[in-house]
């Protein structure tokens, strides 16, 4: 059997911060903003983003632009903006190369985030996604990543499966309750005290990559 692999999108394999960041401060420019108004719409966005709380933007500000417009705009532009490092988008060609089967599983609106994956390139070098707009459920209920393991052709029980992640929670409790290994990508913070530890920890996805593709990792501290 293959081995697989599922990847979180956000703030694993593209930095949403950033440009979430990035596009509040054009939005706020755009729509004759202050500083404390683009905070508090990052506030708004920061965990996820939906025509609903476009709705909430508009009502606050009094823009006259609908809800839907509002949406369809952010979307395009955070399409525009988003990258995926070069090195990442290696690592999946090389980790398929090596006979991986590989999915994505994101929290989210599908429209978004099949604009990210799209236009990252991220789409083409993966064989399923899982989106859980789409699925009816979220990380890190089960049945989203039970359903990404489906869509990727399944895996028996001695396989190799892997999940790898930036949330300690959605991702990697997550995963494991599905019956998945795990990596955390740190980023620059600390696994939370409390929580089962990963399997792995690495700094970024290209280190976790790294680690997959080097077969069975030892196990690495950031
Ligand atoms: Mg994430």
């Amino acid at each position: 059997m293959q081995p697989l692999v599922l990847f979180d999108l956000d703030n694993t394999l593209v930095d949403r911060r950033l440009t979430l960041a990035r596009w509040a401060a054009t939005f706020r420019a755009h729509c004759g903003l202050g500083l404390e108004d683009e905070g508090w719409v990052i506030e708004q966005l920061s965990e996820r983003a939906s025509p609903a709380h476009f709705e909430g933007i508009r009502t606050r500000f009094g823009l006259a632009e609908s809800a839907e417009t509002l949406w369809e705009g952010y979307c395009a532009d955070i399409a525009a903006a988003v990258v995926c490092p070069a090195e990442a988008l290696v690592g999946l060609e090389r980790l398929r190369a090596l006979g991986w089967r590989i999915g994505i599983v994101t929290n989210g609106a599908a429209g978004v985030q099949w604009a990210k994956l799209r236009s990252t390139g991220i789409a083409d070098r993966v064989d399923a996604v899982c989106i859980s707009e789409e699925v009816g459920a979220r990380k890190p209920e089960p049945a989203v990543f039970l359903e990404a393991i489906w869509r990727c052709g399944g895996h028996d029980k001695g396989g190799e499966a892997w999940m790898v992640g930036d949330n300690p929670v959605k991702d990697i409790e997550g995963g494991r309750t599905a019956g998945l290994r795990t990596i955390w990508i740190s980023g620059d913070v600390t696994w939370p005290q409390g929580l089962p530890e990963p399997d792995h920890h690495a700094p970024d996805v290209r280190v976790a990559i790294e680690l997959l593709a080097a077969g069975e990792p030892e196990r690495k501290q950031a």
